[in-house]
């Protein structure tokens, strides 16, 4: 198995501390990763330093085609990296390879094209004798982070867009699920120039806080928890670098009397337990009207009852374990806590086996500041509780510091306009929950994060805006 890390063009195994990776559906280690050292993170950054000086100079056409490379590599070596990805975050096979790997090769696909569409918004005369242009110009290298729930994926949102951008990457994957990244590093280790991709392994507070605090990086963009976003900002804000978050989420899905309860209990049963539930947008926090809670709570535990649970690779499995022990544990203590106060409508127990299974959970009747309804649980619980006024839903649903995610449910598209409107929130769906598209902006408001990932937006975060101007 391929646990080497790219400095340098090189692949080179870590000098620290050897980490173990765990299959989260049995227990068992699959492999120790040695995690970079502090000279061999300190060395990435270097590199990507030097590999700014070219790589920020080659043309739109030139990262076009080396983003080009990488997406045919990767689709090329879909089936293991799939594999790989099943194994180690315990994803049914479906999800791994026939969902993610077509959205992870479409990313370096679709930026591609962006790479090739960057303008400044004004060229002329604005004072006598002088003409201005506006640039547009990449930003610096940049220290990446990445998260444990879709790491290939993520990398991908992490490399694609600096990558077109004319940046320089550092990337570190999560520590529990690096074998995904680290095989692609060595797919793409002939493909791209020395230097300008570099993928280290490590613990967030040892070679992450490293690498975020690294003088030579210009820009930190963070996938993760809101504590992770907090110590970027910290790191950016003793020397002053661009900060890009996109962090955790508390969607809510609002449903109105007129909704089609089928077509939600449906989007509940595949949207909320995709991945476990350990996804940043999940319909987690289901806000039904009152005239028709009843019935949703019914045909939502109807379509849950049927989620098969079982290994990634078992015929029919729609539900995988918890990506570790801690994190069950951590999902665990949540509807522990809610059991006085509200009602657990199904699941709500570990699995059996030696994996970290735990069972698709509904919990109904739910107050809405209960810390259920409020905090990311980030796990295959969902919570339902009741609304009587649109005004008080759209209050209630904007008074939490998350707003990534949420959907709106209603047959009338005068109040979908209305309430999606008012809605502080990145994105917005209506009559759906999930879909996403590289030419659409995966947006963060308030304590979700800032700026995007994802469509030509994304590209802000690596570009400076520059002014040049000649007297004549
Ligand atoms: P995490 O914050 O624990 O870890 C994310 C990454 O940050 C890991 O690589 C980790 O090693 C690193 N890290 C941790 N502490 C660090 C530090 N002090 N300095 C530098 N790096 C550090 O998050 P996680 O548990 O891997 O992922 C779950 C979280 O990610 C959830 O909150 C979820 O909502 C969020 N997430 C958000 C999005 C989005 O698009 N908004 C997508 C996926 C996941």
């Amino acid at each position: 198995m391929q646990t080497r890390q790219l400095i340098n063009g090189e692949l080179v195994d870590g000098a620290g501390e050897a980490l173990s990776v765990v299959d989260p559906s049995t227990g068992s280690d699959i492999v120790a990763v040695a995690e970079a050292s502090d000279e061999q993170a300190d060395a990435a950054v270097a590199a990507a330093a030097e590999a700014f000086n070219a790589y920020s100079r080659t043309s739109p056409a030139e990262r076009s085609a080396l983003l080009l490379q990488i997406a045919q590599v990767l689709e090329d070596n879909a089936l293991e990296l799939a594999e790989l990805e099943s194994l180690d975050v315990g994803k049914p096979w479906p999800s791994a390879h026939d969902d993610e790997m077509p959205l992870t090769i479409d990313t370096f696909r679709f930026f591609a094209g962006a790479a090739r569409t960057m303008t400044g918004s004004a060229a002329g005369e604005y004072v006598a004798g002088h003409t201005s242009m506006i640039r547009r110009d990449p930003v610096g290298p940049v220290a990446a982070i990445a998260p444990w729930n879709y790491p290939l994926m993520m990398a991908a949102w992490k490399l694609a867009a600096p990558l077109a951008a004319g940046c320089t990457v550092v990337l570190k994957p999560s520590e529990i699920t690096p074998l995904s990244t680290l095989r692609a590093a060595e797919l793409l280790a002939g493909v791209i120039p020395k230097g300008v991709v570099n993928v280290i392994h490590g613990r967030g507070p040892t070679i992450g806080d490293r690498l975020v605090n690294a003088p030579e990086t210009e820009a930190i963009t963070v996938t993760g928890s809101p504590a992770t976003g907090m110590a970027a900002m910290r790191a950016a804000s003793a020397q002053i670098k661009h900060v890009h978050l996109e962090l955790g989420g508390k969607a809510p899905v609002i449903v109105f009397d007129d909704a089609d309860l089928d077509a939600v209990a449906e989007t509940i049963r595949y949207g909320s337990f995709f991945n476990a539930g350990q996804d940043c947008a999940q319909p987690c926090r289901i806000m039904v009207h009152d005239s028709v809670y009843d019935r949703l709570v019914a045909a939502t535990e109807a379509q849950v009852n049927e989620i098969r649970i079982g290994a990634p690779k078992s015929e029919g499995t729609e539900m995988g374990p918890i990506v570790s022990a801690a994190q069950r544990e951590r999902v665990a203590g949540f509807v522990d806590r809610a059991r006085g106060t509200a009602e657990i409508v199904c699941g709500g127990q570990v699995g059996e086996s030696d994996g970290f299974f735990y069972q698709p959970t509904l919990i109904a009747n739910v107050d809405n500041d209960a810390e259920v309804a409020c905090a990311e649980i980030f796990g295959p619980v969902v919570t339902l509780s009741r609304f009587s006024d649109e005004d008080d839903v759209i209050r209630i649903a904007n008074a939490g510091r998350y707003g990534l995610a949420s959907s709106v449910f209603t047959a009338d598209v005068g109040r979908a306009m209305r309430v999606t409107s008012r809605l502080r929130y990145g994105f917005t769906w209506v009559n759906t929950h999930g879909v996403g598209t590289p030419e659409m902006p995966w947006a963060a408001m308030k304590g979700s994060g800032t700026g995007c990932d994802m469509s030509v937006y994304a590209l802000d975060a690596y570009t400076s805006i520059r002014h040049v101007m000649v007297a004549h």
